[in-house]
């Protein structure tokens, strides 16, 4: 069979050459050009195969070429791609009452990206809490080490200094605290303070759970002082820590709540959810919009992989597979010494390494095996949820043979 690429003619190495005299260099991108996947592999055009541990950063849960998942946006595809907000869309309704179902959460707003959905929790706080008092000197306290996305709202409550600081003056008011230390959450703590927002995993940070009594005391706190808490589960959300989203293992819900990257697995969609006390006084008609959020393309994958999920049981699988992947990383920290410690929960999971790892990467993908970092020293491992054993046991043995 013979794809539209070959009758191209390019082979990768041209494919890069092009590339980076096309695309902007925002990226220091691996020389490979993937093509297709099938369940956890991807190949790339010389047909070379690829085990992935990455999941177009824990995008992918579900698996290249599910075969229900194509089939519901090919359908999806011959009805209608895009309509506009101003009219109702069926699968928008569908995906909203499954997100609402699985989440506890009461009202939804579909975005585009994960960036987006920050942003709009952003907005949503602080409208909720200027019809409480009519002011607009709110300040919102976010952790060190974070990592909410690129856009100017999500980029200033993003704890890395040197993402932020060319991008200068971001939306103001922002005060950073450190993860599980309610100390330094109260130090950063005023009378002015509506929001709180964290990772409940932190993901880019460094694969850094919230600690149980670090939530429920911050839940509290919340309480107490009607402060809003936003959880981003973009990263650690839909399925990766064995729970549907990451607080659900404690019970501490937040009062809105993001998720994306899995949520459409590979088509471009995200939401803020929110509890009916928010919804009812936050963002209102005119406050808020999107052209293409939750159209019915980006809906339709969003209900079939929440029912995929369900069905396909991908939760059980996470935590199934989730300990033996932790037993075999902690075997593998145990042969080599330059491995300083393993972090993460369910299938996020991390190594830190003493030194940096694009070197490591580098050589694991030269003999297929797809793996990202997350900083300088730390591997991350988000491969799809669907991954088994054997997967893992195939993924130790090359990685193994790639660390000095
Ligand atoms: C990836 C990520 C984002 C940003 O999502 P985009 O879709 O890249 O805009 C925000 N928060 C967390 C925790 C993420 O992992």
């Amino acid at each position: 069979m013979r794809g539209r690429g070959e009758t191209q003619g390019m082979n990768s190495r041209e494919y890069i050459e092009q590339a980076e005299q096309d695309l902007l260099h925002t990226y220091n991108r691996y020389p490979v050009v993937l093509d297709r996947g099938e369940g956890v592999y991807l190949y790339d055009r010389e047909g070379k195969k690829y085990l992935d541990f990455c999941a177009g950063i824990a995008v992918f849960a579900l698996g290249y070429q599910n075969r229900e998942y194509n089939d519901a946006l090919k359908s999806q595809i011959d009805k209608v791609i895009h309509t506009s907000n101003y009219y109702y869309n069926v699968p928008a309704i569908e995906a909203a009452r499954k997100l609402k179902a699985v989440s506890g959460m009461d009202r939804v707003f579909f975005t585009n990206s994960g960036a987006e959905a920050v942003e709009g929790a952003l907005k949503a706080a602080r409208k909720y809490a200027y019809l409480k008092d009519g002011s607009t000197d709110h300040e919102i306290i976010a952790m060190e080490h974070s990592f909410h996305g690129r856009t100017m709202g999500a980029l200033a409550v993003t704890g890395t200094p040197k993402y932020r600081e060319a991008f200068e003056p971001l939306i103001g008011n922002i005060r950073f605290a450190r993860l599980n230390d309610m100390d330094s959450v109260r130090e950063q703590l005023s009378e002015k303070t509506c929001a709180v927002i964290l990772e409940t995993v932190q993901g880019e940070g460094g694969l850094v759970p919230a600690r149980e009594t670090f939530l429920r005391e911050l839940r509290e706190l919340c309480d107490k002082r009607d402060i809003l808490l936003i959880l981003d589960e973009i990263q650690c959300g839909m399925g990766r820590t064995g729970y549907l989203f990451a607080w659900q293992k404690y019970n501490v819900k937040p009062d809105i709540m993001t998720t994306a990257k899995a949520l459409g697995c590979g088509v471009p969609v995200g939401a803020f959810l929110m509890t009916e006390k928010v919804g009812k006084s936050s963002l209102a008609a005119g406050d808020h919009g999107t052209t293409y959020g939750g159209n019915p393309l980006a809906c339709a994958a969003v209900e079939k992989v929440l029912d995929l999920f369900e069905r396909n049981h991908i939760i059980e699988n996470v935590r199934e597979t989730a300990p033996y992947l932790e037993q075999r990383l902690e075997e593998l920290a145990a042969r080599h010494g330059d491995i300083l410690e393993r972090r993460g929960a369910g299938l996020m999971q991390g190594l830190v390494f003493a030194h940096p790892v694009g070197e490591i990467i580098g050589r694991a993908l030269e003999k297929g095996l797809i793996l990202i970092s997350a900083g300088a020293n730390i591997i991350r491992f988000v491969p799809p949820l669907i991954i088994t054993r054997e997967n893992i046991d195939e993924m130790v043995s090359i990685l193994d043979t790639c660390i000095d």
